[in-house]
């Protein structure tokens, strides 16, 4: 089990100089393709999911498959909400089970994108939650990516990424310093001078969008200057459509998985590339010993109610897992009805937080107190209540 705190995952690479790859995710191939290069390489790795990538696959569905492959890895693992586009996706990415965050409000102006950051923040790291926030745009050029990300490319300022920091609390910065999303065209003219002094002003891990088709010296200026997490797909994505190309092209098969063959080894050699080249490799085991494993806490109630029937009761316990199930951070709600004859405790809620946190954060929120004060707590007089971390 090695879903790890990404906040620690981050300090750590930024400390000791090496970037993570956060990649990238639009199907289950590319999962297994590049937790299996983690695992090859004894490196860390960030899996990420694009909202602006919501449209190649169901969030929903998806999700129990990386939080599954995360938690049967022994490398470590962080799951990141790539490009939220507003508070409520970050809210569905921790449901989910992402346990890092990034607000991309970076188009807007800059007090509307402190305001929104601040707002993400404040939610996210109510339950644990560390968040990625942007300054600048990354424009796209050429490309999948690119259409995502349209306009003219705007560099981070200093003395405003100074502020932003500042005003929201973000854990980890994305700056635009002149990569694009998608393909580049010619060479990438990288801004070290400007990377290096925000890297001096904020002294925070930094993140870079647009990774792909930068050259191995122009990575290792980057993490020089504070880069710590570099995101990358484009190249991920036209490999696997390579390979898909070359068995077209050899004939020997029309079916999907013929086609689809050796898709997952072409994403997976790519990046392992990539940890080979941004340091990564071999930290696993060192990187693990000083993160916070990342475990959910289960809040336990056992109860009787008094004073209302059993229709009534279950009325209640409906509408309570609705209300509560939007409470940012539960995951979870399970309810129970006891099938032993003896009438000690009837009922039971099981809720489940993404990080202990949430316990604070839950017990404080204003859609638990008003449910507790008026439907439950007067008619639930004999109850537990207990928060177990999860083992
Ligand atoms: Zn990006």
């Amino acid at each position: 089990m090695s879903l790890v705190n990404m906040r620690d995952m981050l300090n750590h690479a930024y400390q000791n100089g090496y970037a993570v790859g956060a990649f990238d995710l639009v199907s289950l191939d590319f999962l297994e393709g590049i937790i299996n290069a983690a695992e090859r390489c004894d490196a860390p790795v960030i899996l990420s999911l694009a909202e602006s990538h919501f449209s190649c696959f169901d969030f929903e569905i998806i999700m129990p498959a990386v939080v599954a492959a995360a938690r049967r890895t022994s490398v470590p693992v962080a799951i990141h909400l790539d490009h939220g586009e507003c508070l409520a996706s970050a809210v569905t990415g921790i449901k989910l089970g992402c346990n890092g965050v990034m607000i991309d409000s970076s188009n807007q102006t800059l007090a509307e994108n402190i305001k929104l950051t601040r707002s993400v923040v404040d939610t996210a790291h109510s339950c644990g939650i560390p968040v990625e926030g942007e300054l600048g745009y990354v424009p796209g050029i050429e490309g999948e990516d690119a259409e995502k990300h349209p306009g003219k490319m705007a560099y981070t300022t200093i003395s405003e990424a100074r502020t932003y920091v500042e005003k929201t609390g973000v854990d980890f910065l994305a700056v635009s310093i002149g990569t694009v999303h998608g393909r580049m065209q010619g060479e990438a003219k990288l801004d070290y001078l400007r990377l290096q002094e925000i890297n001096d002003a904020v002294n925070l891990p930094l993140v870079i969008h647009g990774g792909t088709g930068l050259s191995d010296d122009q990575y290792q200026q980057l993490i020089n200057r504070g880069v710590s997490k570099i995101n990358y797909y484009t190249s991920l994505a036209d490999a696997a459509g390579s390979q898909i190309r070359a068995n077209i092209q050899k004939n020997t098969s029309n079916s999907y998985t013929g086609l689809a063959s050796g898709v997952k080894e072409a994403i997976s050699n790519e990046v392992e590339r990539c940890i080979n080249l941004w340091g990564s490799a071999g930290r696993a085991k060192q990187l693990i010993t000083q993160c916070e494993a990342w475990t959910p806490v289960e809040h336990v109630i056992i109860y009787n109610v008094n004073g209302i029937s059993n229709d009534e009761t279950i009325a209640m316990i409906n509408e309570g897992k609705t209300i509560l199930s939007s409470i940012p951070g539960v995951l979870e709600i399970v309810t129970g009805q006891s099938i032993q004859n003896d009438d000690t405790y009837r009922y039971t809620w099981l809720i489940r937080f993404c990080h202990r946190a949430v316990i604070e954060s839950y017990r404080n929120h204003h859609l638990h107190v008003e449910f507790a004060d008026n439907l439950f707590r007067p008619v639930a007089g004999e109850r537990i209540s207990i928060d177990y971390q999860t083992l």
